[in-house]
């Protein structure tokens, strides 16, 4: 018999984050599948299930791992931080089902993702029009990446940049910033948001790079567009609401 498959954003997170979803397909599953940092961040949940951790760049055969293990019969969560859209392997898994046309419905499970998350610690900075921007060019061209930050500084989009892993892209991409909007633009860095060594900075286009060395695989940064401002370190685009 066919089991069932949660692709499971479990937040940023603290548990107070997660959802009320997340946590009871959790506690269904016999198994749950997902990187060590996320399947440590769910360790409350997962007392006598099989846990499988995975490694990075092990990303398909994770996906693949889980949909197998569903097609036997298990219930299984297959664990994403944030959510599983967001950078996360749900696509992956519905592409594999696709492509080799499984009878299995996967249930995809939103969470916080890490934007929304960064933001609420700095603020209200994507209170207005805003771009998601991944930096990883493990997947996608340092030209690609490139063209997206252009489109969205020209078209004054507030921008959330994922995955600073590169510190040549980040500096790169920032730098195609910095020629559309000026020194004093707002820019937030938020490391390990809701977790244990939250780091929490706001500061702007000018002088950003002197936290560089703050920046990590963990964090989250957002610049702002030509409306926001901040206010006693709060960061804040206006909606345009009269005041
Ligand atoms: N699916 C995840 C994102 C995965 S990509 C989500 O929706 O949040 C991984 C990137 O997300 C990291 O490089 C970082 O830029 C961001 N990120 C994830 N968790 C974070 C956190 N707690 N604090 C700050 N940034 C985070």
């Amino acid at each position: 018999m066919v089991g069932r498959l949660y692709v499971v954003g479990i937040g940023p997170g603290s548990p107070e984050l997660r959802t009320v979803a997340a946590i009871n397909a959790i506690r269904e599953s016999d198994v749950v599948i997902g990187y060590n940092t996320y399947v440590n961040l769910i360790s409350d949940l997962i007392n006598g299930k099989e846990v499988i951790k995975s490694r990075m760049h092990e990303e398909v055969m994770r996906a693949r791992l889980a949909i197998e293990k569903a097609l036997n019969g298990h219930v299984v969560s297959l664990v994403s931080g944030g959510d599983p859209q967001v950078y996360g392997l749900a696509s992956l898994v519905l592409e594999l089902v696709s492509k080799e046309g499984l009878d299995l419905r996967p249930t995809i499970i939103p969470g916080v993702t890490a934007a929304l998350a960064a933001a609420a610690r700095l603020g209200a900075p994507l209170n207005m029009d805003f771009a998601v921007i991944n930096l990883s060019n493990l997947l996608v061209s340092d030209e690609e990446i490139m063209m997206r930050i252009r489109a969205a500084v020209s078209g004054d989009f507030v921008i959330a940049l994922y995955n600073p892993i590169s510190k040549d892209v980040l500096v790169k991409a920032m730098n195609l910033i910095s020629m559309f909007r000026g020194a004093s633009t707002p820019v937030g860095i938020v490391r390990n948001a809701y977790r244990d060594s939250e780091f929490v900075l706001t500061t702007n286009l000018g002088s950003w790079m002197r936290y560089l060395e703050a920046v990590d695989m963990n964090t989250t940064l957002i610049i702002g567009n030509s409306r926001t401002y901040v206010y006693r370190g709060f960061m804040i685009t206006p909606r345009g609401y009269r005041v």
